[in-house]
């Protein structure tokens, strides 16, 4: 099978081209066909000779995502449900925020955590996306944007699937956005979310980046989280904290720390104060997520003004909290809610 043209960064470029007997040079020009001025066929790189063409035509094919289905919501949210080269289908997201436009992008068909208030799950893990596959989600949510001559501000990684198990297509995909010839994101308007995956923590940090990280926690003891997040069996709370002191001391950044609030389960005062003691002192932020409703799952919503209480007894700790603002409720917003939809309508024809 040929490679997918967006899988490359520029580094990569550079060697296919010595490997093939060109200058250097032309990985230049091969980034500006791909990122800046976006053709569709390998045929329109004009100042590549016949040659080259025929060389990068036998290696390489265009990713292709296909629109199945697009949801606009009334506040400006936009999700794809995408079909890949294989039937598989994805979602991404654009986001509108009053400091630009976001991407969230999806690095897994499916996914095998197993988190039980997610929908991205519920068919297990498919298999990995490639980097082309995931360049190609925020090429197609520019192409959306060019529509009213606005731009992608920033990605983040928290789409379906679990993106430290895809860890190196993730990462070649976050230097194809930081390159100034590629996507040209900028370190800061990146944000990579995990379940916590805790060998790959310490690596991330070791990239010694200024991307952010986000770590889905959802609850503050070994015994909750193991029932909403089987991955706390593999990596206990405990070492999971350690590894996120060793990326706040290796990066100087601050952590995002998830918090879905689901009715009765995780959303008990007692569990705020559990929360506030086991974050004190950690430069972080707790973002407060009311749970979407997910109807394969029967959680219910924390009433709005139990949340602000929740929010209250964590800032008695002097622990940053903010409470997710809510979009595209009106549409299937949560991760994996269209994709499930789109698969169970599969299953019944
Ligand atoms: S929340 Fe993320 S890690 Fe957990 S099952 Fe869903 S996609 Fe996977």
């Amino acid at each position: 099978m040929k490679r997918f043209i967006y899988d490359f960064t520029f580094e990569d470029w550079k060697q296919w081209m010595l490997d093939h007997g060109e200058q250097s040079w032309r990985a230049s020009q091969m980034m500006d066909w791909l990122y800046v001025k976006r053709v569709h066929a390998i045929d329109e790189m004009t100042n590549l000779s016949k040659g080259l063409r025929q060389l990068l035509e036998q290696e390489f094919a265009f990713t292709t995502l296909n629109i199945l289905a697009k949801q606009q919501s009334g506040d400006g949210t936009v999700k794809f449900l995408f079909g890949l080269h294989d039937g598989h289908a994805i979602e991404t997201v654009i986001m509108r925020h009053n400091y630009g436009n976001s991407v969230c992008v999806t690095t897994q068909v499916g996914c095998r955590i197993g988190c039980t208030f997610c929908a991205s799950t519920l068919g297990g893990l498919k298999r990995n996306l490639t980097t082309g596959e995931i360049v190609a989600q925020v090429l197609m949510a520019q192409q959306f944007l060019d529509e009213t001559e606005e731009r992608v501000k920033s990605v983040v990684i928290m789409g379906s699937g679990e993106p430290f198990e895809n860890y190196d297509a993730t990462m070649q995909f976050i230097r194809v956005l930081l390159d100034e010839r590629g996507l040209n994101i900028g370190q800061r308007h990146i944000t990579v979310s995990t379940s916590g995956v805790v060998p790959n923590v310490y690596k991330f940090a070791d990239e010694k980046w200024q991307v952010g990280l986000a770590i889905s926690l959802h609850a503050p003891n070994d015994a909750l989280r193991s029932s909403l997040m089987p991955i706390n069996r593999r990596h206990t709370l405990a070492e999971l904290l350690d590894a996120c002191w060793y990326y706040l001391r290796t990066t100087g950044r601050r952590l995002t720390f998830e918090y879905a609030l689901i009715g009765g389960q995780n959303d008990k005062l007692e569990h705020a104060h559990e929360l506030g003691k086991l974050l004190k002192g950690m430069n972080c932020l707790v973002n407060l997520i009311p749970v979407n409703y997910v109807p394969e799952r029967n959680y219910v919503r924390t009433p709005r003004n139990h949340i602000f209480e929740f929010k209250k007894v964590l800032e008695s700790y002097r622990v940053n909290t903010t409470i997710r603002r809510e979009q595209g409720h009106d549409i299937d917003a949560a991760c994996g809610q269209l994709r499930a939809k789109h698969n169970q309508s599969k299953e019944s024809k």
